[in-house]
């Protein structure tokens, strides 16, 4: 991303008249305190790059989600939110009726987040503050 949003987009784009420049890691940051705010990046991202590292510091590490399938981009999204909904099964229930089960598993598996610090699974309906039942370490969610 941009570094800056100059004041001059900000002003085509929204109408604001006198429009400053907005930092744009500053402002992913205002957003990521209201909603769950995720980074999906393309199969061509390579992780802990200069791209990961800068959205790391926008949305946090743990919010950067490398899709590994681009035909399936919207499921892995949708079972994202699932998963912070605590309706993790619906979703794959909903995916069999499209796909394969083998489809199902394939893009469930990295849905299914693992305690960075320990590797220990994390429920699938785990949403929020999470404290890591292994390893005691508490994760935003
Ligand atoms: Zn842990």
């Amino acid at each position: 991303m941009h570094p800056t949003v100059p004041h001059g987009q900000i002003a085509h784009y929204l109408g604001e008249d006198g429009a400053k420049d907005v930092d744009a890691i500053e402002a992913w940051q205002q957003v990521c305190e209201t909603w769950n705010t995720w980074f999906l990046r393309r199969p061509t991202g390579k992780p802990g790059d200069a791209v990961d590292k800068q959205w790391g510091q926008a949305v946090t590490e743990q919010k950067i989600f490398h899709i590994e399938d681009e035909q399936r981009a919207v499921d892995y999204a949708m079972g994202l939110i699932a998963r912070s909904w605590g309706h993790f099964g619906d979703f794959q229930d909903n995916m069999r009726a499209r796909q394969s089960e083998e489809k199902v598993q394939a893009v469930s598996a990295p849905i299914e987040l693992k305690c960075p610090n320990c590797g220990a699974p994390i429920p699938v309906d785990a949403a929020g503050m999470f404290k890591c039942r292994y390893c005691n370490t508490t994760l935003k969610l």
